[in-house]
């Protein structure tokens, strides 16, 4: 009974939300102040909408405010809870099929990993997703039988790491992306640890992101320079039919998408800021191209995109955070993520709204 309550509830959300919209969707979430930006005299130069839970506007530098409409805004406020609430349909459609790719998008340092990573006491998308496809997956077990596997990997200059293989000792393993008989998109050799249970997802995730910081002088520095992406593979099987699914679900905290400063304009630094504004860019091209519905989409174009490509498109779900820093010393930047965010969802910006 609770299995026919949920899936009818999910047919709800997805006939009032994804099927109206589309299947890509993007969500804004602005940080709070911190408080070097309060003691620096910065104010916040984003103003919510009281009445429209989508929408924001960003002050310009000449005085002027620019209005931005998305799927939905989050406050400064807004808890890891509240989050994961409207992303929860989007996530759990794995378990009817769908393959699906979230995205963390922004400048370094405006909560890509708080939203999907999050805290020890403060989890984010990653672990509740888990803990979510655990729970929902033993309310269908009369029906379905599931098998959740997790793998996780960084994309670093344009290069694959596993991130659940220590490589600390070893040259790491090289990984590629290959073409395979059924024509899907595959990483051989990437390791897929099944799992029974949110610890050994918690011990996991742990692992892996401590090898993502092995192998580097400035850890923090590399994990904002790389991508790093959590897949979750289901394999249902109908216990009535006996018809099998596999579908995949990627969590992607992306590298930082800030531009080149000036102190980057040569060597390893530029090698890299190279290599990010590439696979941003591409991968804004392959969901733009999407969202407006054009025959060819420009998955080669990058390593994260080619990687991605049977859970992009189609009728996989796309869902992208943009995540933003309400301070005025990040104006450029945060109208600069707002903007990319708009392109791809095909979405415009403009004027500020009347005050009514
Ligand atoms: P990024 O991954 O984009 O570089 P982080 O996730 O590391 O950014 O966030 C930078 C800092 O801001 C961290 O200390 C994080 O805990 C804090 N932070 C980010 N978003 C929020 C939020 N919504 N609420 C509270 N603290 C946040």
């Amino acid at each position: 009974r609770q299995y026919l309550e949920e899936s009818s509830e999910r047919k709800r959300l997805y006939n009032e939300n994804i099927e109206l919209k589309g299947n890509i969707r993007v969500f804004c979430r602005c940080r709070p102040l911190n408080q070097a930006e309060v003691g620096n005299g910065c104010a916040s130069v984003v103003e919510f909408d009281a009445s429209h839970d989508n929408e924001l506007q960003i002050l310009s530098t000449d005085s002027s405010k620019k209005h931005f409409k998305f799927d939905h805004v989050f406050k400064p406020e807004d808890s890891q809870e509240t989050v994961f609430a409207q992303t929860k349909p989007i996530v759990t459609s794995v378990l009817d099929g769908y393959n699906v790719c979230i995205f963390a998008y922004g400048q370094t340092g405006t909560g890509k990993t708080f939203t999907m990573e999050g805290t020890p006491e403060n989890r984010g998308v990653n672990y509740r997703t888990l803990e979510e496809l655990f729970r929902s997956s033993e309310s269908r077990s009369r029906l379905m039988k599931f098998e959740l596997s997790v793998s996780m990997l960084e994309v670093y200059n344009e290069k694959i790491r596993d991130l659940l293989v220590d490589n600390s000792n070893h040259p790491p393993k090289k990984l590629e992306v290959k073409q395979s008989a059924e024509g899907t998109q595959e990483v051989p050799g990437l390791v897929e640890a099944q799992v029974f249970n949110t610890d050994e997802v918690w011990d996991l995730l742990k692992r892996g992101y401590s090898v993502r910081s092995v192998g580097s002088t400035a850890a923090n520095e590399q994990s904002s320079r790389s991508h790093c992406l959590l897949r979750v593979t289901v394999k249902g099987e109908n216990l009535i039919n006996g018809q099998k699914t596999r579908s995949h679900l990627w969590l992607v905290d992306l590298a930082g998408s800030e531009r080149v400063g000036k102190v980057e304009t040569e060597g390893e630094r530029l090698k890299e800021s190279q290599f990010i504004n590439k696979s941003l860019s591409a991968l804004g091209d392959v969901i733009a191209a999407l969202a407006s519905k054009t025959s060819h989409i420009p998955y080669r174009n990058s390593k994260l995109t080619h990687m991605l490509q049977n859970s992009l498109g189609g009728d996989c779900k796309t869902l992208m955070f943009v995540q933003i820093s309400p301070s005025s010393a990040d104006q450029g930047e945060t109208l600069c993520s707002l903007n990319f965010a708009s392109r791809v969802r095909g979405i415009e910006s403009g004027p500020a709204r009347k005050q009514t």
